[in-house]
């Protein structure tokens, strides 16, 4: 079968590009579409012809109405199966149409099958924007081209020339299939050169878009200077209202001050008044007290003569004070450093009198230690001499009497022997207690060494002398001296000797006392032996 489309308007569009092809090219049609009967397979390429071409009133179109002319029911129940099926979103229908006038504007294709061939009788009227598509060879030629069909082969006749002079737009997918070599290159180049005029419309725009950018940037510039200006004007005119306010605030202050002072000034002037008229009677009073201004004047401009001369007299009495006061200071730092000094010489006295007695006390101890026997606290030897020989001096000078006994332990070797040394010791120290306690006062006591003791008797003669002598050896005898629980008794002996007038030394006499002491230890120990020459 060969199909072949028409546009008819108030023109008649010849298809000039007869294509046959096969329809399988056109869609290719699934094996069951293959098996179509002429009527579906002219409805199916109505429906996809549909598809590919753009109205001239594409965008009006709610939906695509097929207007079918010439009774057909084989036709309509083909378009019956495609009714309502959608076509670039809208809705595809079909609806029959009479054979005689055909004034549409809600037909988008007419479809004129072979059977209504004859359209001499066909009128038509407001179908600018309708494809007319026929399925056979009209005898109108000038109106309709035939739409072949020839068994399962359409020939689609595409006018591409008058379809564009109508403002049908034809795919170039349909071109492609459907239309010449020389209408695809047409087409290209008319592609082509809408490409090109698109670009230079295009570049165009770009380059008013560029001018009006750049005018955009400047006018923004000029309107953040504004802005900038405004916003400094807004600023200014803030602070100006906020000064103006201020303003306003102290003029109503100063207004009121000075309606106030308005009225201070009223009741000052009656005040005035009153003054004026105290004024005059104080004048008055003021010409009185001017007149004893005057006198008083005179009176002080005396006083002021005496105060400049007291003033004077002050002065030099401040001079005076002044070398006074240099002296005071003068005489205060010598007092200061007298009292410093005698501070210090008080506190060297004190320490120097500390120091005094600390040495007298040492040399007492000295002295006693230079003097004194350690073990009977008795005169020692030297000292005894010392002593006996200035008393015998003095003696001699006074023409007085004296005499030195010697005194020696019995057997003192035994009381060692049989009680020990330290038991000697402290017999020692007995019988110098009793010599110290039988001798006066100015008698004088020594221990000579080891048991040996002297005494010299002063002012004492012989018979008196010997008189002690023998109490001393009857003490002796008698004392028991307790050690450890043993009694020790001991006896001495003593010999005698007057100090004589010629005597050189002590010695000499001591020498003559130690002669009778050998004399008594000779008669049996135990007694007094007076030296006789
Ligand atoms: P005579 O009766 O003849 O005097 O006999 P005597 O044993 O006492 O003999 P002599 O006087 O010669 O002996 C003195 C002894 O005394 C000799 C010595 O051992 C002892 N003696 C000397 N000095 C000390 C002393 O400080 N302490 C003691 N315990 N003994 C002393
Ligand atoms: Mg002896
Ligand atoms: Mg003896």
């Amino acid at each position: 079968m060969v199909i072949s489309h028409h546009l008819i308007g108030n023109f008649v569009v010849r298809f000039s590009l007869a294509l046959a092809i096969c329809m399988a090219t056109v869609s290719p049609l699934s094996a069951k579409e293959n098996e179509l009967t002429a009527a579906e397979a002219k409805a199916h390429y109505t429906f996809e012809i549909a598809k590919q071409i753009i109205w001239p009133n594409d965008a009006a179109i709610d939906q695509f109405v097929v207007g079918i002319v010439g009774s057909d029911p084989e036709l309509e129940k083909a378009f019956a199966k495609r009714k309502l099926t959608t076509v670039r979103g809208k809705s595809f229908t079909f609806e029959t149409l009479p054979n005689t006038t055909l004034n549409s504007d809600v037909y988008s294709i007419i479809f004129i099958t072979e059977k209504s061939r004859s359209l001499n009788n066909v009128i038509f009227s407001n179908i600018e924007n309708t494809l007319i598509i026929t399925d056979g060879k009209v005898d109108k030629d000038k109106q309709m081209i035939s739409l072949i069909s020839s068994f399962r082969k359409i020939e689609i006749k595409l006018n591409r020339d008058n379809l564009r002079r109508h403002q049908f737009e034809v795919s170039i997918n349909l071109l492609g299939l459907a239309g010449t070599k020389e209408d695809l290159t047409e087409q290209l180049r008319d592609g082509e050169l809408s490409l090109k005029r698109l670009l230079k419309e295009k570049q165009q725009e770009e380059e008013n878009l560029i001018k009006l950018n750049q005018l955009m940037t400047k006018k923004n510039d000029t309107l953040l200077t504004a802005r900038t200006e405004l916003d400094n004007n807004r600023r200014t005119l803030k602070e100006n209202n906020q000064r103006l306010e201020s303003l306003s605030k102290k003029i109503e202050i100063s207004t009121a001050e000075v309606n106030k002072n308005r009225k201070d000034i009223t009741h000052q002037k009656k005040l005035l008044k009153e003054d004026q008229v105290n004024a005059a009677v104080r004048e008055k009073e003021i010409d009185k007290l001017e007149a004893s201004i005057e006198k008083n004047l005179s009176i002080l401009d005396n006083q002021v003569n005496r105060i400049k001369q007291q003033d004077d007299i002050i002065d030099s009495r401040n001079q005076t004070i002044g070398a006074q006061r240099g002296w005071l200071t003068v005489t205060l730092v010598v007092i200061t450093m007298f009292l410093v000094m005698t501070y210090f010489l008080v506190k060297i006295n004190i320490l120097r009198n500390r120091a005094n007695k600390e040495l007298e006390s040492l040399n007492s101890q000295l002295y006693e230690l230079a003097t004194t026997d350690g073990m009977t606290k008795l005169f020692n030897r030297r000292h005894f001499m010392e002593t006996s020989q200035n008393e015998m001096l003095r003696q001699q000078r006074k023409k007085t009497v004296s005499v030195i006994l010697m005194i020696d332990i019995d057997n003192f070797k035994k009381v060692n022997d049989t009680y020990g040394h330290a038991a000697g010791d402290e017999v020692i120290k007995a019988v110098a207690k009793v010599l110290r306690d039988c001798s006066r006062t100015y008698d004088i006591a020594g221990r000579l060494g080891g048991e040996e003791y002297a005494m010299m008797l002063v002012d004492c003669d012989m018979t008196a002398a010997y008189e002690i002598a023998e109490r001393l050896c009857k003490q002796i005898e008698s004392m028991e001296i307790m050690l450890d629980g043993l009694k020790i008794k001991i006896t001495i002996s003593i010999g005698l000797s007057m100090v004589e007038t010629d005597d050189k030394t002590i010695e000499q006499v001591i020498l003559r006392a130690d002669r009778a002491l050998y004399e008594a230890k000779e008669n049996g120990r135990n007694r007094a032996v007076v030296f006789i020459d």
